[in-house]
């Protein structure tokens, strides 16, 4: 059997070919069959038109658009590898993404066209973008179990940002174990894209498109709470991806206007933690639809869910341990909680959450020693910390510490560092998050300068604004003499919490002297 995701979409076209399979906001774009038929095109125009090869890398730089799935699935269809990059990194970062990939050809909207100069690319909705579609469609190409569907690009903690490899069988065990343990989606469905499609919310398309659900993209291309209540009110039985932050506005727009949610089917959410109070609220608001996943890049939304019904149980019991947990592992898919040398501790305990199965990447790409270093021993280590109960259950203690969840994305510290230590009159930084009320946390630099040396905030903030995206940018900048360190020289970042918990500019840096000396 052909394992390529793209058959999904046509066995989906063959049972419901009249269904809808896309729309723009309200307005029905397509029919299953009408996308299939689009979709072989596009697979026919990637490989004989502009002479891509299976295994190529294919970009996509576009917030989110319709043209996002008949991409994804084009490029599957042609046996190639589709490589999702956030449409909001600075141009540089896209650059660096584009070449570490080797991506051969990049698909941009209009506004991101100028972002990747000398890379080969297609605007959507160009002349060449519909000549892509001008040749009779193909069969859906053969392809391997572990051929590479997806890279999945997340900056390490080293800074550089690594390519995920996501196969056919990961993304078709994802897909599983969603509708098994998530959500069950029925045709009919439909899943609205308030979410980055390069990211979470674009991996939902695979379940929802093998089960006949209508993909609905916001007209705004993102997270706009009144257009989003909108569409849950217009389509039906929606479900969407939700980073905690975005439940928490949209809870706060239901309190405001009385927003009906009735129709409702279900908000996943997931991606950073999910505080019991917030839970509560969203229930109380949304009803009993709140699902949670745990998952990275590296095991996309697959480690463990809470479905609807089960959070509703645990609200209505009043079991705040569960509302706590990150729920039991998804069906097929294997957790340990271990120690530093992978010894499996036992229940209670707290360790390195660890993950088996089908849905765990191959590795990183063109990157052997961070592949050997995250899957080692045959577990992927996802540097996260929990610990499990006697029913299974998931709680998350801390996340890979440095790394700074703001707004639902993953800020890495590192590569915010690297930006403010290129500064001449830097001699050393680190950055870290701070509780921030509305974004989680929000991004604080703290630096040491050059001896003699004098630099203002707004000095620096320029400086980052032409090296990384503007979301990265530290909001505060904190100057010290010295920076704590251990003895083999690492910063410590907890003594540097510490500090900004403490209100950090009133604190005595001159103590860290002391510490190193
Ligand atoms: P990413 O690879 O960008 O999807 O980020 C994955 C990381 O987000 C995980 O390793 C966790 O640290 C964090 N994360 C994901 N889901 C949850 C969740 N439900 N609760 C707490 N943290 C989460």
């Amino acid at each position: 059997m052909n394992p390529n995701l793209a058959q999904m979409l046509v066995r989906t076209a063959r049972a419901y070919p009249d269904q809808a399979a896309l729309y723009l906001g309200t307005e029905a774009l397509c029919t299953f069959e009408q996308l299939a038929d689009r979709v072989a095109r596009c697979a026919c125009g990637l490989r004989d038109w502009l002479g891509l090869h299976a295994g190529d890398r294919v970009a996509l730089i576009m917030k989110n658009c319709p043209q996002y799935v008949e991409l994804l699935y084009g490029i599957w269809h042609a046996g190639l590898c589709a490589v999702p990059i956030n449409a909001r990194l600075h141009p540089r970062e896209i650059q660096g993404i584009m070449q570490d990939s080797g991506a051969r050809l990049g698909f941009v909207a209009d506004a991101e066209a100028e972002a990747v100069p000398g890379a080969r690319t297609i605007v959507v909705g160009s002349t060449d973008y519909h000549a892509l579609f001008a040749a009779h469609g193909m069969p859906v190409t053969d392809v391997a179990e572990d051929a590479l569907a997806w890279l999945f690009y997340t900056s390490g903690t080293t800074g550089k940002p690594k390519g995920v490899m996501l196969s056919h069988r990961n993304l078709t065990a994802m897909s599983r174990a969603y509708a098994s343990a998530v959500t069950r989606v029925v045709p009919g469905d439909s899943l609205i894209h308030a979410a980055p499609m390069s990211h979470g919310s674009g991996l939902y398309v695979v379940p929802h498109i093998a089960e006949g659900a209508s993909q609905v993209i916001p007209p705004s291309g993102g997270f706009n709470v009144a257009e989003l209540a909108g569409l849950v009110a217009a389509h039906q039985r929606p479900s969407f991806f939700a980073a905690p932050t975005m439940l928490n506005r949209l809870v706060e727009y239901a309190r405001r206007t009385r927003a009906d949610f009735s129709n409702l089917k279900a908000v996943v959410c997931g991606g950073a933690p999910l505080y019991v109070e917030d839970e509560i609220a969203a229930i109380e608001c949304v009803g009993p639809r709140i699902a949670q996943i745990y998952g990275q890049g590296e095991s996309p939304m697959t480690i463990t869910a809470q479905p609807p019904h089960e959070i509703a149980r645990a609200y209505a019991v009043g079991d705040l341990k569960a509302l706590a947990s990150v729920g039991r592992t998804l069906p097929g898919v294997e957790i340990r909680i271990a120690d530093a040398d992978d010894r499996a501790l036992p229940v209670g305990e707290i360790g390195e959450v660890l993950v088996r199965g089908p849905t765990v990447m191959q590795g990183y790409w063109n990157n052997p020693e961070a592949s050997a270093a995250t899957l080692r021993n045959g577990w992927l280590h996802t540097g996260d910390v929990g610990c499990l109960d006697e029913q299974g259950q998931l709680t998350l203690k801390d996340r890979s510490k440095d790394t700074i969840i703001s707004g639902g994305s993953n800020i890495y510290p590192r590569e915010v560092e690297d930006a403010l230590l290129a500064h001449a009159a830097v001699a050393e930084v680190s950055v870290l998050g701070r509780s921030h009320p509305v974004w989680g946390e929000e991004v604080v630099a703290v630096v040491v300068l050059k001896a003699g040396m004098r630099m203002t905030r707004s000095e620096l903030d320029q400086w980052c604004l032409h090296r990384i995206a503007r979301f990265k940018r530290p909001k505060a900048y904190l100057f010290v003499e010295a920076l704590p360190k251990n003895s083999n020289g690492k910063v410590l970042k907890t003594a540097l919490r510490e500090l900004l918990a403490q209100g950090g500019e009133q604190a005595n840096a001159r103590t860290w002297r002391w510490q190193l000396a």
